[in-house]
């Protein structure tokens, strides 16, 4: 399966889409770049889209067992994802269950701070006006949502802190915050799109608090595959592993 003799319908900075011949589905490419501070530190990273494409698969299918519907129909090979064709809303959903990275930059609340209910904070996904923090007035006026879908995309979004929490919980992973993306599908509905990975989610390792996802990439540190590679470890079973080949990518 090569991507690339497919129509490209968009780039971004860590995955390309494809056409296939139905309409309502595309081709997700994990790449292996991964960028920091609106794209401005840049690097390529060995197998980091094969780690990615499995971890989301792995994250969706947990999801869609919780009755959560999500763009993602089957991993066809590592870095290589069949999805269904969404018209994606241009929102970063953030949900934060312990406070960590920007919103200490910005607020003054105590580092591991833990909030209960969860904290969700929706920014505008745009490089050129740096992410800016939107509140509900600010998303609807710029036509990306109705109040009615940012009731509903809340409410999802509650949803999937508890199931991927729970989940990770059982695999040793403390999960500070995340971020996600929603689309419509052609009949209007609003389905999970993009992919939860560590280039987008904080993972910490429960008993010691070791890093885990792109923050290690950010501030220059190593190890950041090792750490993607143990994420993949941790949350695949041998089943997985089998199913996508994967003997290969992790321990
Ligand atoms: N995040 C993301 N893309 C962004 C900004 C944030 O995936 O453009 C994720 C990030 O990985 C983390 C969560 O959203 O899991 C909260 O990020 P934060 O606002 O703390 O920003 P950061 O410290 O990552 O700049």
């Amino acid at each position: 399966m090569n991507p690339q003799d497919h129509q490209l319908i968009y780039q971004g900075k860590a995955k390309s889409v494809y056409e296939t011949d139905d309409p309502e589905v595309v081709i997700v490419k994990f790449r292996d770049d991964i960028t920091a501070g609106d794209g401005e530190k840049k690097d390529t990273l060995t197998d980091k889209g094969h780690f990615n494409s499995v971890i989301s698969a792995k994250f969706f299918e947990v999801l869609e067992e919780a009755g959560i519907k999500t763009q993602y129909i089957e991993l066809l090979e590592l870095g290589v994802m069949l999805s269904h064709r969404l018209d994606m809303i241009p929102l970063e959903v953030i949900t934060r269950n312990i406070a960590a990275g920007s919103l200490l930059r910005k607020f003054p609340f105590q580092e591991r701070q833990e909030f209960d209910p969860p904290i969700i904070q929706m920014d505008y996904k745009s490089d050129e006006f740096h992410d800016p923090m939107v509140n509900d007035d600010i998303a609807v006026a710029l036509g990306f949502v109705t109040r009615e879908e940012l009731d509903e995309i809340r409410k999802i979004t509650l949803k999937i802190n508890q199931v991927l929490k729970d989940f990770l919980l059982k695999k040793g992973i403390t999960f500070p915050d995340f971020k996600i993306e929603f689309g419509r599908n052609h009949k209007g509905e609003i389905i999970l799109g993009d992919e939860i990975s560590p280039d987008s989610c904080r993972f910490w390792d429960s008993e010691t608090c070791e890093v885990l996802d792109k923050d290690l990439f950010r501030k220059g540190e190593t190890g950041v595959m090792d750490a993607y590679q143990e994420v993949a470890s941790r949350i695949l079973d041998i089943e997985d592993k089998k199913k996508w080949n994967i003997k290969d990518i992790t321990n």
